[in-house]
């Protein structure tokens, strides 16, 4: 029988926190968001009664069927995946952080659509680390203009960056993309953007790397729920 949900996770809390200590960062300086996309609300009810509050999800619809299921409990939900600007309402009521924004129109209809009885919503802007024109994300050169674009916005808030970069399984490659990405964060901050503070990086198979580069939240499906079968 395969390991079950709470046992994974246990198993994870534990390399994070080996991780942290290995490279002499404070012990829970990271986050770990559970990504649950295409894994059923029981699976989350599970996650959750062994103690894991932030759930990551990738398709909209199904997310919402998912946070609907699960609103009797005490949930912090991120929005992961890519975003398309029709689809940004719902977005904006019912989450609390979106981490794939990677143009101003999306930024301006988020900040527009957050409904003013609600906390501001945590937005990152979505980088691309890897050079390759394939992957989603604002290059490197247009990400000060992106930021920039979010300042004054009501009802959002520009948290921090996340990457996704593209696989690589060697360790200090993975470093070095996600350098790039804590070098992008510390130059906004630096430029004012205080509250810039977050880096999401770091998955599976790669969150090693990103805890020694300065990750502060790892988004982890696989090795918590297991192969996704679609
Ligand atoms: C699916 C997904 C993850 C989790 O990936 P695993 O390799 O299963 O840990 C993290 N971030 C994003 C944006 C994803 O789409």
């Amino acid at each position: 029988m395969s390991p079950s949900v709470p046992e994974n996770l246990e198993k994870v809390l534990r390399q994070v926190s080996r991780f942290e200590t290995k490279c002499g960062r404070p012990k829970r300086s990271v986050q770990l968001i559970a990504v649950s996309k295409t894994h059923p609300p029981e699976k989350i009810r599970e996650a959750y009664q062994a103690g894991q509050r932030h759930f990551g999800e990738n398709y909209l619809q199904e997310a919402l069927d998912k946070i609907h299921a699960l609103s009797d409990l005490d949930i912090t939900w991120h929005y992961v995946g890519p975003i398309q600007s029709n689809k940004t309402r719902p977005i904006a009521e019912n989450f609390h952080w979106v981490h794939s924004v990677d143009r101003e129109r999306i930024a301006a209809r988020l900040s527009d659509q957050r409904p003013s009885a609600l906390p501001p919503l945590r937005i990152l802007l979505q980088a691309n680390i890897s050079e390759e024109s394939t992957k989603a994300g604002v290059s490197l050169r247009e990400l000060p203009e992106l930021a920039t674009s979010c300042r004054g916005k009501k009802g959002i808030v520009l948290s921090g960056l996340m990457a996704i970069p593209a696989p690589n399984k060697y360790f200090e490659q993975q470093s070095k993309a996600f350098r790039r990405l804590k070098l992008a964060r510390d130059q906004l901050q630096e430029q004012g953007f205080n509250h810039c503070r977050e880096l999401s990086m770091g998955m599976s198979s790669d969150y090693e790397a990103a805890v020694a580069e300065g990750a502060t939240m790892i988004r982890i499906g696989t090795d918590i729920f297991g192969p996704r079968n679609s």
